[in-house]
């Protein structure tokens, strides 16, 4: 009953899946040098491994991303009030959250307004979840980089937090629309646009995702020097997104994409979350190993949940024409 002749519902879920996938294959090297990773796998990490939680759980990142799901394929918009009591309904905080959130959550549980409760932080927790909002919105760009950014100043409201979002549902957005359309993407232009998108919240975040159209085809190894090599890859929006643009952008399937994402090393599982989910919405659900998508955890909140809000979103918004 997964309907995966549905090309939306492909789309949707390969992006959503495909998201909490990369957190997965990340968490268990989540703030680990790159080095390090090399050394305690005898090479790359290619597998779903234990870290803090058991192989194949998730951490904040897809939970945030379920929020904004749940509230998608509910209502087909993301009211940033709903969308916030989700936030706190869903939020376990011994899912690896960054240490600004639990101040916010506990101010959103005693009823303070979704706008006065975001801090000036930049970093990538607002990009980290978005993932939705940019498939969701696929056909209406400037749609949903306003999402993005909405849904973002709820925690953030630093204009490299905002722009970080933007770029990364732009990404998402845009792959899911080339997916359905079996359209190849090209560089310059995929990143010439989100550029676009981020200008209006901060030129920096632009200038350095323009960056990564310098970087070079080659070997895996390689391609992962190059992009350290021009990103710290750690909890900044502005040093996380863009190293998942690039795996996306320099791999031709999923499995690589994620991959090269959480073995930059760094703030692996929300690089791979965020490869994953433009991968996967691109390649689309079928693309997704089925190894690791039986591995993943599969609770009240788990896996066939997050497929059965794709099936209600993608039919949400099949209907809205
Ligand atoms: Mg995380």
């Amino acid at each position: 009953m997964l309907h995966t002749s549905d090309p939306l519902f492909s789309r949707f879920a390969g992006s959503a899946l495909g998201a909490f996938i990369g957190d997965a294959l990340g968490m268990a090297v989540e703030g680990q040098p790159h080095e390090l990773i090399l050394e305690t796998y005898g090479g790359m990490l290619d597998d779903m491994w234990p870290g803090r939680f058991p192989a194949g759980h998730y951490t904040d990142d897809t939970e945030m991303a379920i929020s904004l799901l749940e509230v998608l394929a509910a209502t087909g918009d993301l009211d940033p009030a709903l969308l916030a009591r989700h936030f706190t309904v869903n939020f376990h905080p011994e899912r690896g959250y960054g240490g600004r959130i639990y101040g916010i959550m506990s101010q959103l549980a005693a009823g303070e307004a979704w706008d006065r409760v975001g801090t000036d932080s930049f970093g990538n927790g607002a990009a980290m979840r978005v993932a939705p909002a940019g498939f969701y919105f696929y056909d209406d760009l400037d749609r949903a980089a306003q999402e993005a950014a909405r849904q973002a100043s709820i925690t953030h409201r630093h204009p490299e937090a905002l722009a970080g979002a933007v770029i990364q549902a732009g990404a998402v957005a845009m792959a899911t629309r080339a997916g359905l359309d079996d359209a190849p993407l090209f560089v310059e232009s995929f990143l010439r646009t989100l550029a676009g998108l981020a200008r209006d919240h901060d030129e920096l975040s632009a200038t350095r995702l323009l960056a990564v159209a310098n970087i070079q085809p080659g070997e895996t190894l390689d391609v992962i020097a190059q992009i350290r090599g021009l990103f710290q890859c750690d909890v900044k929006a502005i040093e996380a997104v863009p190293p998942a643009i690039a795996a996306f952008l320099m791999t031709t399937n999923f499995r690589e994409a994620v991959l090269m994402a959480v073995n930059l090393g760094g703030d692996a599982d929300t690089i791979g979350a965020m490869a994953g989910a433009i991968a996967g919405a691109y390649y689309g659900f079928e693309a997704l190993p089925a190894a690791w998508l039986d591995r993943l955890e599969n609770g009240d909140l788990g896996r066939d949940y997050v497929i059965n809000l794709c099936r209600q979103a993608a039919q949400r918004k099949a209907a809205a024409g």
